[in-house]
């Protein structure tokens, strides 16, 4: 996902996009890794004096519930990145620095004689441990 496309998202569910809304998207897109709402906190900081962690949770629930954005929970803290969503995939994310690895076999192709009779209807997979530049 680009700016372009995370701003037609937000104006078809008729959103402003405002400034502090361009600076969450610059920065996940520059960050291009899992971070939470704190170290979104902390770089919004330096831009909006005041702003609050109210503020960036009420705009981080609102980028995930449009698809903007990502969420995954590390070390029981929520965890958001910018959505890929370009094709079904998976990630490894690695614990230390959320930085993510497409992984492109899907788990599910396995699965299909074992759940038989049942419907499903989603699935989540991901693979946590330390990436090349953390080990
Ligand atoms: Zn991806
Ligand atoms: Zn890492
Ligand atoms: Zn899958």
């Amino acid at each position: 996902m680009n700016i372009e496309e995370a701003l037609s998202i937000l104006k078809n569910a008729g959103y402003k996009y405002t400034d502090k809304r361009e600076v969450i998207l610059t920065y996940f897109l520059k960050e291009d890794r899992y971070r939470t709402a704190k170290d979104l906190l902390n770089y919004m900081k330096s831009h909006f004096s005041g702003i609050s962690l109210d503020t960036i949770y009420r705009n981080l629930n609102l980028f995930h519930e449009l698809g903007i954005l990502e969420c995954t929970e590390l070390a029981g803290e929520k965890h958001y990145q910018i959505s890929c969503a370009d094709h079904h995939h998976h990630h490894f994310i690695c614990r230390k620095c959320g930085v993510t690895q497409e992984i492109k076999c899907c788990p599910m192709n396995h699965l299909s004689k074992e759940l038989d009779n049942f419907i499903i209807e989603d699935h989540k997979f991901e693979v946590y441990g330390l990436c090349p530049v953390c080990h």
